[in-house]
């Protein structure tokens, strides 16, 4: 047995804290709780994983740290703090800036973050150039260094192709770039490469993982593959209907998951 959810849930210095964080949605009158008292830490360049089948509140969970949710249709309590900063209290400006500059998200589907109308550069040198007061030759030799360093063969050349000129990997690999653009403290990755084959799933976890080392972020990976889980996590929170049920060293829900539904995905890993 373990030593409690708490105690394995938080971490000395946490680069994101979440306490007692619950969801609801607004259903005609009345209000539906998808996310239930939640609480964990990411530590400095920890990866912390949250795993749960389709509908377990694992999306809501972070669109609710990045304040996405409606404002009107939707009611987040409890408390998310980022380098201590508490987000919740912040305006909606402020929340923009904490967006835009220290946290970062990446989607199942790229196509729906670009805009199909602008070549892939341009797009991600319109995103340093927010960051930065960066002349445009020297922002188009970053977006290069970027694509580069997410390891798009011949940057150079991808500079002004479009998003539907990029097969899905490689989409990934651009949103990853546009990520990396304001240098995020924390990246959270939802079901970053649940649309992708398997050989490619592979090669876009080992990216996410060595640009986590050179860039020295913490990452929040939601995913609902517990082989997923191994490769990446060092920390997980297993999600079942809106409530944390296990939260642990990831080590350790593999030899010793106790929550009937961890057995369960357990149980199912080949
Ligand atoms: P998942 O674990 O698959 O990411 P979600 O976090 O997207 O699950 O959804 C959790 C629950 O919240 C589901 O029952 C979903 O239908 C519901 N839900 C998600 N977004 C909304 C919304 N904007 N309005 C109402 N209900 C929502
Ligand atoms: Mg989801």
């Amino acid at each position: 047995m373990g030593t409690g959810s708490t105690a394995q849930g938080t971490v000395a210095s946490p680069v994101l804290s979440v306490r007692n964080l619950s969801t609801s949605f607004r259903a005609r009158d009345k209000w539906k709780t998808v996310v239930r008292n939640v609480s964990f830490d990411i530590g400095s360049q920890e990866t912390v994983a949250i795993v749960g089948e389709s509908g377990s509140g694992k999306s809501v969970t972070s669109l609710s740290i990045m304040r996405l949710l409606s404002e009107q249709a939707s009611r987040i309590e409890g408390e998310v703090k980022l380098n201590g900063r508490d987000l919740l209290s912040l305006s909606a400006e402020e929340m923009r800036k904490v967006r835009g500059n220290d946290i970062a998200m990446i989607f199942q589907e790229p196509m729906t973050s670009l805009n199909p109308i602008f070549p892939v550069g341009f797009q991600i040198a319109e995103a340093l150039r927010v960051h930065q007061d960066i002349s445009k030759a020297n922002a188009k030799a970053e977006v290069i260094r970027l694509l580069e360093k997410v390891r798009i063969p011949n940057a150079d050349k991808r500079f002004d192709e479009y998003p539907h000129q990029f097969s899905g990997g490689m989409r990934q690999r651009v949103m990853i770039a546009m990520a990396l653009a304001s240098k995020p403290k924390l990246l959270i990755a939802d079901e970053p490469t649940t649309a992708l084959d398997v050989t490619i799933q592979s090669e876009i976890l080992d990216l996410i993982k060595t640009l986590q080392e050179e860039e020295g972020m913490s990452v929040l990976f939601i995913t609902h593959d517990m082989g997923v889980v191994a490769e990446v996590a060092d920390r997980t929170i297993v999600m079942f209907r809106g409530d944390a049920v296990e939260i642990g060293q990831t080590a350790d829900i593999f030899r010793n998951g106790q929550h009937p539904y961890t057995r369960g995905l357990l149980a199912a890993v080949p």
